[in-house]
C-alpha cells in the first residue's frame, strides 16, 4: 500500500493551526515510505516494537523524532535510549526507573508519557485511575529523584468499538484526569502532552482535548498484520 499522499495533505491544516502533533505510525511501513511523508515535511513517527525501531532510525535521517508507542520491556529500553524522542506506553515505576537509568547512562533527560488504561478490553496495558493516584501520592519524592526522565503527559487508546459515544466518554475520562494531574509539579516536569486519537478516532479526540494523535493506516495504508 503507498503512502496516501491526499490524506496526509489534508490532515495539516487540520492539526497544526491548533497546535495539535501529528505522530504518524510508521510500524510494520518500508523505510521508503517514511522517507516519502519525510519529504513532505513529517519529522514525527511512532512505532511499536523496539527492534524494527532500532533498525529504521540507523537507516533515516538524523532528524526524525521517534516515538515508541508499543509496549515495553525494561530489558529493551537501552536499545532505543540514545535516541528516543518520547515514550508514550509507560506503565509502571519499575519501567520509569530504568528508562531514567538508561537516559543517565547516554547522558541524556528521555521524556514520558503515562499510558493510561481507558478501555474496556482487559489486554490494553496502563495505569488505572486509583494506581496513577498511588503513583503520584506515595513515590513523589522517588519520582523526584529520577533526574533523567520527565513525565509529561498522558496516553490513552479508546476500546476498538463502533460505538463512538463510548469513545468519547472514555476520552472524557482521560481528559478530566490530565486536567486534574496537570495542576500537580510531577516528577521534574508538567503534563502538558495528551496523546490520544488513532484513525478511528482521532477527530473525537481532538473534540475530546487530545494535543497529539498518533495515526497510522489513513496516511500510510492499512497494515498487513493485525496490531
Ligand atoms: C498502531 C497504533 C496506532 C495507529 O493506528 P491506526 O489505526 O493505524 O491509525 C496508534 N497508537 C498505537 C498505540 C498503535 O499501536
Amino acid at each position: 500500500m503507498p503512502v496516501n499522499k491526499e490524506a496526509y495533505l489534508q490532515l495539516i491544516p487540520e492539526l497544526r493551526p491548533n497546535n495539535i502533533t501529528l505522530v504518524a505510525v510508521s510500524k510494520t511501513k518500508p523505510v521508503e515510505d517514511i522517507k516519502e511523508l519525510y519529504d513532505f515535511g513529517q519529522r514525527d513517527f511512532g512505532e511499536n516494537y523496539v527492534q524494527e525501531l532500532a533498525d529504521k532510525q540507523a537507516q533515516l535521517p538524523g532528524d526524525i523524532r521517534w516515538h515508541f508507542i508499543g509496549h515495553l520491556q525494561s530489558n529493551k529500553v537501552k536499545f532505543i535510549a540514545p535516541f528516543v524522542q518520547l515514550i508514550h506506553s509507560v506503565d509502571s515505576l519499575k519501567l520509569l526507573k530504568e528508562i531514567n537509568k538508561q537516559a543517565l547512562k547516554n547522558n541524556r533527560v528521555i521524556d514520558c508519557l503515562l499510558q493510561v488504561h481507558i478501555a474496556q478490553e482487559e489486554t490494553k496495558f496502563g495505569f488505572s485511575e486509583k494506581e496513577l493516584e498511588d503513583l503520584f501520592n506515595t513515590n513523589l519524592n522517588e519520582l523526584h529523584e529520577l533526574k533523567n526522565m520527565r513525565i509529561v503527559g498522558l496516553m490513552g487508546m479508546a476500546s476498538l468499538t463502533d460505538d463512538m459515544d463510548k469513545v468519547r466518554n472514555e476520552f472524557k475520562f482521560l481528559r478530566i484526569l490530565f486536567e486534574r494531574f496537570s495542576k500537580l509539579p510531577i516528577a521534574n516536569g508538567k503534563l502538558q502532552i495528551l496523546s490520544m486519537g488513532m484513525t478511528s478516532d482521532y477527530k473525537i479526540a481532538i473534540e475530546e482535548g487530545s494535543n497529539m494523535v498518533r495515526i497510522g493506516s489513513l496516511i500510510l495504508g492499512e497494515r498487513e498484520k493485525k496490531n
